[in-house]
Parts: C-alpha cells; structure tokens; sequence
C-alpha cells in the first residue's frame, strides 16, 4: 500500500489583512522541491485574493468553515460553493474552535462535509480531545468517535484529509509525546479502514497542535502521521517554510 501524500496546511484563523498577502507569496516563492502538498487557507475575506497572489503557484488554498446549506438567510456565513467560487479547494471543518465555541456537533460537522463535497472542495476534518478527557483515558474513544460520528459515508472515493488535533496543544506550545501522537493516529488508521476499506489506508491523518520548525521534523516522521495542520507557525513564511522543511 503506498503511503498517502503528506499535506502541509497552514490555518491562519482570524489573522491576516491584505499587507499578510506578502507571507503567502514568500511561502510560495521559498517552497523548494517538496515531497508533499502545501495550503495556506486565510479568513474568507483574503480568499480571492490570496488565490491571486499565489496564481501559478504550488501552494493550494483553502477556506476555515464553511455552512451546511448551499445558501439562503444566514447572516454571516460562507458557502462551500462561495469559497471555491473564491479560489479554494479545501476546507477546514470540525476545527476544536468551531466545536467549542460555536456547539458544532459531528452530525453538523458530517453535514457540512458533504457540503463541501458537492462544491468539489476536499475536507480536512479535525478530531481531538480536550486536556479532562485525555487525563480520564478517554482520548482514543473521544477521538475515534468522533471519526465515526464526522466521517459521512459520501466521502467513499472522495478525496480528504483527518486531522487529530489535541485540543490541549492548539496554541498552547504543549505538544503531546511521540507515541501519544502515533497511538492516536493508529487509532483513527484503523477507524478510517473499518469506515472506508482499503481507500481509508491512502487517507492522509495530520497532526495539529504548536507544531513549530523546531518541532516538525520529529512530528512528521511519526508512524501514521500525513502531515501537519499548522495555526500560529503558519503566519510568518519563515516559520512555515521551515516546517514545511521537515517533510
Ligand atoms: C490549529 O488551530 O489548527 C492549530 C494547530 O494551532 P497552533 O498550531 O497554533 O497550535
């Protein structure tokens, strides 16, 4: 079975006006040859113009949310069909900061993953749990029901990523060991065989929680990690860059 193509994905959340444009561009004009996939997905609002600064580029975009619904009266929100109509192809969905913040379930999580679907963008879809429930033992249970419960079968042949993201180590500086990360991404492997055969084999699994340069390379040649799903260390090129670096 080959490995699954790793993917380097920077989450620049609420961060970035229109003078952030020259990161992106210095991430694009710094990628070397790199054996992997790299995205940077911004807020909404620099989307299109994000795609038109990295035009011609080998730096993929996408957007941090999307709505369930195709459109209609929901007041500040963004359609799968509007960030692909803006440039993206990928989708960040199920993020710990949408979960919490904003009460998202895994069946609205799994709703707007066939959302994303239809508008032809690839879903990376976070799972991870929070600090009580990993010093309950409950993290393997929270994470892998969380694969089943988010994972709708409509992404059978589809292209996606998962990405574990401890909820404890996003923005923190705290990463978990090495074979915490593994035993979790073997977890969601053997989840994602049972849900998907052997195409759930070829399913990239990133890790998301401080990964930095200094700590990238040890992360990303973890057994079952597919690459990274980067916050704050994908603001600043440089940063990204060296991540990117490790693959
Ligand atoms: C994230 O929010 O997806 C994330 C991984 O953040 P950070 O890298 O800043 O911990």
């Amino acid at each position: 079975m080959t490995a699954p193509t790793p993917l380097i994905a920077g989450n620049w959340k609420m961060n970035g006006l229109a003078a952030a444009l020259g990161e992106a561009r210095a991430v694009a004009a710094g990628l070397g040859q790199v054996p992997g996939r790299v995205a940077l997905c911004p807020p909404a609002t620099l989307v299109d113009r994000m795609r038109q600064a990295l035009a011609g580029t080998a730096v993929a975009l996408g957007g941090q949310d999307c709505r369930a619904e195709d459109n209609g009266a929901f007041t500040g929100d963004v359609s799968a069909a509007m960030l692909a109509d803006a440039g993206a192809s990928l989708v960040i969905l199920g993020h710990s900061e949408r979960r919490a913040g904003y009460g998202e379930t895994d069946a609205l999580v799994a709703a707007k993953v066939v959302a994303a679907l239809s508008a032809g963008l690839e879903p990376i879809v976070c799972v991870g749990e929070t600090l009580e429930q990993r010093k309950a033992g409950e993290a393997l249970a929270v994470v892998t029901g969380q694969v089943r419960g988010s994972l709708p079968a409509a992404l059978a042949g589809k292209a996606f990523a998962v990405a574990y993201e401890p909820v404890w180590a996003i923005g923190t500086g705290l990463t978990p060991t090495t074979p915490e990360i593994e035993e979790v991404h073997k977890a969601i492997r053997a989840t994602l065989v049972e849900q998907f055969g052997a195409e759930g084999a070829k399913v990239p699994i990133l890790y998301g929680g401080s990964v930095k340069p200094s700590n990238a390379a040890e992360i990303l040649h973890a057994a079952e990690v597919g690459g990274a799903l980067v916050g704050g260390a994908s603001l600043k090129a440089a940063d990204f860059l060296g991540i990117i670096g490790a693959l």
